[in-house]
């Protein structure tokens, strides 16, 4: 399945007020616009990006986004939301299968958010995350500054949409054309609505908050202020005929580490510092090698599974830096692979990943080649 992602920055955020565009504000060194469009770019599924920026913006368009890992598209908004998605759909190509299209608003979104859109947009044709509205829900009469209650509106079919939405290239095309003719739509799934479509309502998360109040800005910032950091080490011994994985990338080796797993020592020292800096314990209380389920279990899957439990303590990765010993073969045709595949699994762009291989000068067992070994710090931010 072909997913396109379309980041919708076309407004101004007047309600922020100031001369900045809201989604050019910083937020812990880095524009609200990166961020939004860096959640989209490393979801693993998604192939391709389409960001729609204010007119006057679109010479400075690539320079705001920067660097991507997949293909991105800067195109300029109109003056309706549906008039910027529109801008944005006709940018995707026509290969795509499913469209998501996400706020510049919504930097924090979770990527398990991601997951359950792409998958309910491909079965049911279009699919919003939502919560549950939780506060009581009164509806007013207002006449200047007095408000009064009128009723209180039973809140158990009330959900708040988030982004990103989803849809099948089909449906969205429709919603796209019939939004030419359509009042102002706050959001997409609206008219596929209108329409007599399907939306489908997946969980989403209260993490995934949108910008929109200078308040909000202020409360992302000391929210991104929250950090804890965390290490890990991991050592195998090697042997011959065994394969060589790094962050799931097979290196050409003769020799490969013996081990109750991949023996894959990246995933295994980066496990250990995202649960060390999240207070999750360590990877041999997590997956123990007691344990049969683990053995030769991947370690981008050991990886990947100890992030899900560091994100439902509300953290995520802002950057990792590992380096790996080992005296042969030489690591840099393929360092390039192990960033981008440690990138997808910790949710963060490639440049948030720095991959060292360094030998052990042929000083003890690292050095004779007997073992490989690896060090990994990271840094871990409130998811929200
Ligand atoms: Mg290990």
């Amino acid at each position: 399945m072909y997913v396109a992602a379309i980041v919708v920055a076309g407004g101004r955020g007047a309600r922020v007020g100031g001369a900045v565009p809201k989604q050019l504000l910083k937020i812990g060194g880095e524009s609200i616009l990166r961020r939004s469009v860096r959640a989209c770019d490393a979801h693993p599924q998604v192939s391709e990006l389409v960001v729609v920026v204010p007119e006057d913006l679109l010479a400075t368009g690539a320079a705001l986004v920067g660097d991507t890992r997949v293909p991105c598209r800067v195109v300029a908004g109109g003056a309706r939301r549906q008039d910027s998605v529109r801008a944005g759909f006709e940018a995707v190509s026509a290969q795509a299968d499913v469209v998501l299209v996400h706020d510049a608003a919504r930097p924090f979104v979770p990527r398990e958010v991601v997951d359950r859109v792409i998958a309910a947009a491909a079965s049911a044709g279009a699919a919003v995350p939502a919560i549950p509205v939780a506060d009581t829900v009164k509806r007013a009469a207002v006449s200047g500054d007095a408000r009064v209650v009128l009723k209180t509106v039973p809140r158990d079919e009330l959900w708040l949409a988030q982004t990103p939405q989803g849809f099948r290239r089909d449906v969205l095309a429709r919603a796209v054309a019939d939004g030419q003719s359509a009042a102002e739509a706050t959001d997409e799934a609206r008219l596929v609505e209108l329409a007599g479509g399907t939306v489908a309502i997946v969980d989403g998360d209260r993490r995934n908050v949108k910008i929109t109040t200078s308040d909000d800005v202020t409360e992302a910032r000391q929210r991104m202020t929250s950090m804890r950091a965390g290490t890990g080490y991991d050592l195998h011994q090697l042997v011959s005929g065994r394969p060589l994985v790094l962050a799931g990338v097979e290196v050409p080796s003769p020799r490969g580490p013996l081990g109750h797993s991949d023996g894959d020592v990246v995933c295994h020292a980066l496990t250990d510092a995202v649960l060390g800096a999240s207070g999750a314990g360590d990877i041999g209380q997590m997956f123990p090698n007691t344990d049969p389920q683990w053995k030769n279990a991947p370690g981008l899957d050991l990886l990947a599974r100890a992030l899900s439990a560091v994100h439902a303590r509300g953290w995520v990765v802002v950057n990792a830096d590992v380096t790996v010993i080992l005296e042969t073969p030489k690591l840099a045709p393929h360092l390039t692979r192990i960033r981008e595949a440690l990138a997808a699994v910790l949710g963060v762009g490639v440049d948030a990943v720095t991959v060292k291989g360094k030998t052990n000068e042929g000083v003890d067992a690292v050095g004779r080649g007997e073992a490989i070994a690896s060090h990994a710090v990271v840094l871990l931010g409130a998811g929200a």
